[in-house]
């Protein structure tokens, strides 16, 4: 039953980083009404349910017929499923202490600024400042809630510098084409959530799916060679992948590499 609920709120969350999505990189203010993108009519309730007004309506928006971006829904699906992963896979003995109802939260809040950072670097090839330091902000809460002592907290800053060392130099070295800053300043972050190893590990997943589709992009004629790929959308699938399967991820590389 947890399951389902916590599902309903990712929807209801997933509705609002759809949002953010659309409005942060135009610096448009979040407080607005709700409005159709066509035809500026304000929303009600009933055009705002996650999911079940979009399949209602047949995708298209009430007052101007107009279709609706599939983006909203699929948000909205995307973040329920992630947060119920969150709850199955984090904490399958279930939430019983009050730590670990504030640290599932924290899980919430990350894999929230994750799928903004992905969408909006996808579309706009930019990763917005307060999406990172927002990100940051629930990583540190997380490890304050884990009980991790300042020297910890100063430790995992120092493994946060060394995971973005390879993502700074490439950025220096193809002088921002290949990699931008914000992909330096994730990759910091991912570093300080995983740590040293993981966060290496979540880096070269990053390298290894968007080679993948880099060269699936070419084959299939999509991108030209010197076309500009976003590198931040990979970084969060390799950290979410090891947030959610890092023994299983980690063992399968000690097999693969014999150490
Ligand atoms: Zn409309």
């Amino acid at each position: 039953m947890f399951e389902l609920f916590i599902f309903i709120l990712g929807t209801a969350i997933g509705s609002f980083l759809g949002v953010v999505i659309d409005r942060l990189p135009r610096d448009e203010s979040l407080n607005g009404r709700s409005h159709c993108n066509f035809c500026k009519h304000n929303l009600g309730v009933l055009d705002l349910l996650p999911v079940i007004s979009f399949i209602l309506l047949n995708g298209k928006c009430r007052y101007c017929k107009r279709k609706l971006s599939w983006q909203y829904p699929f948000i909205e699906m995307l973040t329920g499923l992630l947060f119920v992963m969150v709850f199955i896979v984090r904490y399958p003995a279930g939430v019983y202490l009050e730590q670990d109802f504030y640290s599932l939260l924290a899980y919430l809040g990350i894999v929230s600024c994750a799928i903004v950072i992905f969408m909006v670097d996808l579309k706009k090839q930019i990763i917005p400042d307060e999406v990172q330091i927002s990100l940051f902000l629930i990583v540190f809460l997380l490890k304050i809630l884990q009980g991790v002592s300042v020297t910890g907290l100063g430790f995992g800053l120092v493994e946060g510098a060394l995971v973005m060392v390879p993502i700074l130099f490439l950025y220096l070295l193809t002088k921002g084409r290949g990699m931008g800053f914000g992909d330096v300043k994730l990759s910091f972050i991912v570093g300080f959530l995983l740590g040293l190893k993981s966060g290496l590990v979540a880096l070269y997943i990053a390298f290894i799916l968007g080679a993948i589709v880099g060269v699936l992009l070419l084959v299939s004629k999509k991108k030209k060679m010197k076309s500009k790929i976003a590198f931040g959308p990979y970084i969060i699938l390799g950290m979410i992948m090891m947030l959610f399967w890092q023994e299983t991820i980690l063992q399968i590389i000690r097999n693969i590499y014999r150490i």
